[in-house]
Formats: structure tokens, sequence, C-alpha cells
């Protein structure tokens, strides 16, 4: 009995060496929230076992890194979020979860744009980039680098599907833009929660004015509200909008002030869930178009 057992461990340490260096179950990655884990899996498809820290619905800008949080990026060899100070939380939570694989921040590389925020503090950088299709392509591009190093056998798979996404991402981009080209630029104003639409504005040709600031962890000021409330009037600004991740007292209030009526929730910085109408990055982009040239155009 002790000849098997032993015949039986050295037929598995023989096994082991004579495996590839690299383990052939999927590549175990880690997302910071949910839009860039659509975009991840895009690339990765079967290749990699996803785990992402924010999931649909929830707000990435303010977050308390749970245990599981902690356990998902331990055994993770990449990890991708977003940056431009989206994920405050993100240096200090990887150093307390002691992360040891790749980092990749998607936005690196891309010229930040800095917004003159309506009612908040002037010139904050925008961290909201995937709301222009392009910086979404770069996003993608990025994300199939990381994928690459971390993953060099399976490279090709990652190329070919980021390939098919990018083509994907440019007929999506070609549809807003087709869409917006019907409304009289005089017309493209809206309201939302927080300003969350610098990058759909610049790419767009659309204006936006939002009480709450760059990031939801901020506040909205009374005389904030008021002043807004004085523009939307002065301006005729015509489609007002709650975000999924915003509370939508406050846009109900200047719904109410105004007499503009709120005409839906924008998802702004997370997916829905499966069974709603932004459980994709492109779904996400295709709803909210629809409902601001819905409102726009009524
Ligand atoms: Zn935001």
């Amino acid at each position: 009995m002790p000849m098997r057992l032993l015949s039986f461990a050295v037929a598995a340490q023989l096994l082991v060496a004579m495996a590839p260096a690299r383990a052939q179950g999927p590549l175990p990655v880690v997302a910071s929230f949910s839009i860039v884990g659509d975009l991840v899996q895009q690339v990765g498809g079967p290749d990699i076992a996803l785990q992402v820290l924010v999931g649909p619905g929830s707000d990435a800008h303010a977050v308390q890194p749970t245990p599981a949080m902690a356990r998902s990026v331990a055994g993770a060899r990449v990890l991708f979020s977003n940056g431009l100070g989206f994920e405050g939380w993100m240096a200090r939570f990887l150093k307390s979860a002691n992360f040891q694989g790749r980092h990749v921040v998607l936005s690196d590389g891309l010229k930040p744009l800095k917004t003159a925020s309506t009612h908040g503090h002037a010139h904050d950088v925008d961290p909201h980039a995937w709301q222009d299709v392009a910086a979404a392509v770069h996003y993608v591009q990025a994300i199939q680098r990381g994928l690459c190093q971390a993953d060099a056998p399976r490279c090709a798979a990652y190329g070919q599907r980021a390939q098919a996404s990018v083509q994907r991402l440019q007929a999506l981009d070609r549809e807003i833009r087709a869409g917006w080209a019907a409304v009289p630029p005089e017309r493209r104003k809206l309201i939302s929660s927080h300003d969350a639409f610098g990058h759909y504005a610049a790419a767009y040709g659309v204006r936006f004015l939002a009480p709450q600031g760059l990031s939801t962890e901020a506040e909205a000021s009374a005389r904030g509200v008021a002043a807004l409330v004085r523009q939307i009037k002065a301006e005729n600004v015509r489609a007002l909008f709650v975000e999924t991740i915003a509370d939508p007292r406050l846009i109900e209030q200047i719904g109410r002030e105004t007499g503009v009526q709120p005409a839906g929730a924008l998802y702004s910085d997370a997916l829905s869930d499966a069974s709603g109408p932004a459980a994709s990055y492109e779904a996400l982009m295709r709803h909210n178009t629809t409902l601001m040239l819905r409102a726009l155009t009524r």
C-alpha cells in the first residue's frame, strides 16, 4: 500500500511538472464596477473568470470595501478600474487587500476632460469618460493589452473579441450621432442629477446642467438649486432626468418648481440588472440616448 500511495504521489508530481507553466483554467480577473465589468467580459469571453466589485445598480463613487471584495481581488491576476478619481477608495483598498496582480487603469492615456461644473467646484476632472463611446473603444484596447500581458497563450482570442467589440462600439457611436443630428443644437440641453455626462456632452454636442456636481458624494446647496431653477426657466430647458444611482427627490423638487416633468431615469455610473434596459454598456448608451431624444423631440 505505501508503495502505491508513493507512486500516486510521484505520478501527481509528474503531471504537475508536465503541465504548461500557465493554468488551463480561466484567468481570474476583477473589474471595479459594472460598466467596466461588461467591457472586460466582452474581451475576456470564456477565457476569464470575472468578479465585479461594485455590481449593477450600485454607486461606485462612494464604496465601503468589504471582506468579500478583498477575497475577490486576493487571487486575481488582473484588476481593471476606470481611474480619473472615480474609484477614490481603490488605492487604499488594494493595499489593504494585498493585491499582487496587475492593475490596469483604463482611462490612462485619455485626455482628461475638465468640466466647469454648473453649481459645484469649477474645473474638476470628469471621471465619467465611458459616456463617450470613443473612450469605451480606448478602454477595450487597454483591456486587450492587459489580458494579453497576463495571459499570452490566449492573446489571439482576446484580440479577436476586442476587434469585434470595437466594431460594434464604432457602429453605436455612429448611431448616437445620427440620432442627435435630428435635434437642433439650441434644443440640446437637459438636466440630470449629477455631472456624469460631461463626456457625453462634449462628444455628442449636448448641454447638461446638474444640481449635484461631479460626484454623487457632493451635496447640492439650496442656493445652487435655486440658481438652477432660474436657469431652467430662463433657458427654457425642456428635459429633466433622474439617475438610477442618485436620490430622485432633488430632481423631483426641481420638476415641481419649474413645471418640467422628469422624463425618466438615465443610467450614468452603473448598469441595470440583467432584466433591465441597461444590462450592458451598449444597451446603456442606447437606452440613455433614446430617452433623451424622445424628451427633446416630443
Ligand atoms: Zn458619477
